[in-house]
């Protein structure tokens, strides 16, 4: 029998924005404008915004929202409950609060905060809770306990009143146990919250599953894990990114996104064909596994040949953003852009969650964004897009635009003959079932002269070709010379 997780945990994060509930600045301590905990410590149980700088309250703003994890020492300075330390630094500005009590106690019971001055109108924030799985299943199990439900009862109270755009589910487990286990029972844990959310009304392409088995743990979150305490702290201390859930309140979100007509280089059915399943963009079992199994490659060939450190990069139809991250963890400086709302969305929300340095993604189309930075990138990738255009030229000539004098451009895209019909169609999406069928249309398919004849046009030298070859029975892909089916290439601009 597989061991598994002693204890397995999940963590909750919310990324709300105002409209729910009130944010008010709790404190101003030690390090001006963030909110300081009780206890003058790191931790801080009560929920703030994701600068730090102020702490969710109830509609009366008497109460503080409060993690699983709440103490009175954790709580944040001015909440209800918080610990009230005899040493107190002196206030730095004339605040009205009462006076310190003499002696440090915890207060017994939830008392209403000194209300703060009402706060400047904030910009959209993030805030996060974390939840101890073992609230929400037993080990090794997937189905929700009814201490689970409750939690998410009332967190679907929480969240009632805002107009909720996505709730991410990720689930974690342990490090006991292989990691193809771990991985599915994960995506099992999140699926689960997803189907008792969508019983309680939230809709369902509103949740976005996510397992990360123990291969991603939690953010400073140790291999072995074996007493709660250490859990907790090890997970508190982290920069708690890892979630369950995230939210974002699309109240105030621009609806004006591109329009969709004729001089728009766009396909409405490519996009809403990526739109359905744009939640599963950072399931490696999902539809986009391939892209994440080849993601290793492309990112290695790129970074071999541009040098990714500190470059800017744009990456041309960036999808869930699964390159976009990768190179901005090897040190670029990335922007996304997708004409697809939701890809968009998830992109947006998994560096939310991830932490990832120095990405941004826009609803955007590379036409549009040429006209407004050209010359303004080192690097431009355009990966897996240019098959699903009307005009695939007019995408590598904005590309050219883009790129700085001497920056590279990278494509990766489908060759056009029949080796390429059977293994990219008839193998990939009727037989080996590794994409869903209809993914890609044979006629969209370029052939590497085509490209060539583009990126000439477009003052783009074509230095390098690459092929990208699977084998079904290792499920390896690998970087080789045959650019017959799925190619990479890349071009220097002159
Ligand atoms: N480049 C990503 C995703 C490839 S899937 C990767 O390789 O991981 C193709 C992506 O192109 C989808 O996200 C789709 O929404 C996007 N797309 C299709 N037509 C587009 C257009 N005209 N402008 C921008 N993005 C487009």
């Amino acid at each position: 029998m597989k061991k598994l997780n002693k204890v397995a945990l999940l963590c909750v994060s919310t990324a709300v924005l105002a409209g729910c509930g009130a944010m008010r600045p709790a404190s101003v301590g030690a390090e001006p404008g963030r909110v300081q905990a009780a206890n003058g410590g790191n931790v801080i149980d009560n929920w703030q915004n994701g600068t730090g700088q102020y702490v969710w309250r109830n509609g009366t703003n008497e109460l503080c929202w409060r993690d699983a994890n709440w103490t009175p020492a954790t709580a944040a300075v001015g909440c209800d409950g918080a610990l009230v330390r005899a040493a107190a630094a002196p206030a730095p500005a004339p605040v009205a609060r009462p006076a310190p009590p003499p002696a440090a106690a915890p207060a017994p019971a939830p008392a209403p905060a000194a209300r703060p001055p009402a706060p400047a109108p904030q910009p959209p924030a993030a805030t996060k809770v974390t939840y101890a799985a073992d609230a929400f299943f037993d080990f090794d199990k997937s189905v929700l306990k009814p201490e689970g439900r409750a939690k998410l009862d009332d967190l679907v109270g929480k969240i009632q009143g805002i107009n909720l755009e996505v709730i991410i589910a990720v689930g974690h487990t342990d490090s006991v146990g292989n990691d193809p286990y771990n991985q599915r029972l994960s995506v099992r844990r999140a699926e689960a919250v997803k189907a008792y959310l969508v019983t309680k009304g939230i809709e369902k392409n509103r949740v976005y599953t996510e397992g990360k088995g123990e291969k991603q743990p939690r953010p400073g979150n140790a291999a072995k894990r074996p007493a709660r305490a250490g859990l907790f702290r090890s997970l508190r201390k982290g920069p708690a990114t890892a979630g369950l859930f995230s939210f974002r309140d699309d109240r105030s979100r621009p609806q004006s996104g591109p329009a969709m007509n004729e001089t728009l280089n766009a396909d409405p059915a490519e996009l809403a064909k990526f739109s359905e399943v744009a939640h599963r963009w950072w399931d490696p079992d999902s539809e986009f596994g391939p892209l994440h199994q080849i993601n290793p490659l492309r990112l290695g060939w790129i970074d071999g040949i541009a040098g990714l450190a500190g470059k800017r990069v744009v990456d041309i139809g960036c999808g869930g953003g699964i390159l976009s991250d990768a190179m901005a963890r090897k040190g670029a400086s990335v922007l996304g852009i997708d004409l697809g709302t939701k890809s968009i969305r998830v992109a947006q929300l998994h560096a939310l969650e991830a932490g990832t340095p120095n990405v941004e993604y826009r609803e955007t189309s590379a036409e549009a964004l040429a006209a407004e930075q050209p010359g303004s990138f080192d690097v431009v990738t355009c990966m897996e897009m240019l098959e699903h255009v009307p005009r695939p030229e007019s995408v590598v000539q904005a590309c050219a635009t883009l790129v700085k004098p001497g920056g590279w451009v990278f494509f990766s895209t489908i060759n056009r003959n029949p080796k390429s019909f059977l293994f990219a169609i008839v193998g990939a999406e009727y037989v080996l079932n590794l994409l869903p069928r209809g993914t890609h249309e044979y006629l969209k398919f370029i052939r590497p002269s085509e490209l060539a004849s583009w990126c000439r046009l477009a003052r783009l030298d074509l230095q390098r070709t690459g092929g990208m070859e699977y084998n079904p029975f290792t499920r390896r892909y690998w970087l080789s010379g045959d650019t017959g089916v799925n190619y990479l290439a890349a071009a220097q601009r002159l």
